[in-house]
């Protein structure tokens, strides 16, 4: 047997109808509002509903487990998935997500459809700034051929034979409490009321199709990491050519290889030699407005912060922006040769250091304090 179809979901064997129903939701949000063209996901979207198209379906379950393969046997049925005009259980996960199967009377060819999500990966310069990019997505657009319809040009739906619009047909069946009246989907239209003698051949009927588009998006300056920018109306488009979901855009910034951003705020450190800290020195620093010299002055302290006001993210909401803080290291010299040596002995006996006997603190307050200083941009 090619697929284990009670695997894909993650049910036991003896898993009852509403244990795989839930698998099967639970899957299915997880995996459907993807729409990027990623074929992997893609794939593992097309497995679960194969697998819940088999294992729902009491007939084709039984097929299945006495060992056959109900989806090849039927020609394909809606297994096919995603650009080979197979939506043909979509109207199966709709149930899933909306209980719309125990609805009474026919059910609408017409839904909305569903909202969609796509990463757009960015930069620390176009979060700070703002861009407009051009994104492609992948989601389901109404059939030209058929205009939403369902049908084959030339041909439209008629009303079913079978429970004469009704969508579902009653059957009475005696049993012990004597005679009982069921009603069940009309098998004939699957309770839509209607059937289409002749669907479209470029949708199979669904009412669209799958497709590729690519979409400029306005990126607005000071956006972070999971901020979603929602395009109403560039969804999936429903099944019947129903009315779009909406598109939501998730940025996600790629680290810059110097600032670290906190909020609005960047972050980052400059190693300095102890000469250098304590005689004061101008460093070239490339910012996001382009070189700036960083003034460190005479007697600068190793953990000290160098703030650049107005010099990080532009804020969302308000305007204004964060600011850029440099972090100061010193390094203590390590190697010294005899003159270097020779020469720092000399210093610590001119500056009365020979001897020194160091002042002692509870806790790290000084690094602290200093930090906190940095955090609050003083
Ligand atoms: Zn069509
Ligand atoms: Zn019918």
């Amino acid at each position: 047997m090619a697929t284990d179809y009670y695997a894909v979901l993650g049910v036991r064997r003896d898993a009852s109808q509403d244990e795989i129903k839930k698998a099967f939701r639970r899957l299915a949000r997880e995996l459907h509002p993807d729409v990027n063209p990623d074929p992997k996901t893609q794939e593992r979207f097309k497995e679960i509903n194969a697998a819940y198209e088999v294992l729902s379906d009491p007939q084709k379950k039984q097929v299945y487990d006495l060992g056959g393969d109900p989806l090849s046997a039927s020609g394909g049925g809606g297994a096919g998935g995603f650009g080979q005009g197979g939506f043909g259980n979509f109207s199966d996960i709709m149930d899933a997500f909306f209980g719309t199967a125990s609805q009474r009377g026919p059910r609408s060819r017409t839904r909305r459809g569903q909202d969609a999500m796509i990463r757009l990966e960015i930069d620390l310069n176009e979060a700070a700034f703002g861009t407009t990019k051009d994104i492609q997505v992948d989601t389901a657009v109404v059939c030209t051929t058929c205009s939403g319809e369902g049908a084959a040009p030339g041909t439209s739906a008629q009303t079913c034979d079978m429970c004469r619009g009704r969508g579902e047909v009653s059957q009475v069946t005696r049993s012990f409490l004597g005679q009982v009246m069921t009603s069940r989907p009309c098998p004939q239209c699957q309770g839509f009321g209607t059937v289409v003698p002749t669907p479209c051949p470029e949708c199979a009927g669904d009412g669209r199709i799958r497709s590729r588009r690519t979409l400029t998006v306005k990126i607005p300056a000071g956006v972070d990491n999971g901020t979603r920018i929602q395009l109403a109306g560039e969804g999936e488009v429903g099944p019947g050519g129903g009315p779009a979901g909406d598109l939501y855009v998730e940025i996600h910034e790629v680290p810059h290889a110097v600032f670290q951003r906190r909020g609005d705020d960047l972050h980052c450190t400059v190693t300095l030699p102890m000469t250098a800290a304590s005689l004061g020195t101008k460093v070239p620093l490339e910012t996001l407005d382009g070189m700036a010299d960083i003034d460190i002055r005479p007697g600068t302290q190793s953990g000290q912060s160098i703030p650049l006001h107005q010099h990080g993210i532009t804020h969302l909401r308000g305007g204004g922006r964060g600011d850029l803080i440099v972090h100061v290291e010193v390094l203590t010299p390590m190697k010294m040769d005899v003159e270097q040596e020779r020469l720092m002995r000399d210093l610590a006996k001119l500056r009365g250091e020979e001897r020194p006997t160091g002042q002692f603190q509870p806790g790290q307050q000084g690094l602290f304090s200093r930090l906190k200083d940095a955090f609050n941009g003083r």
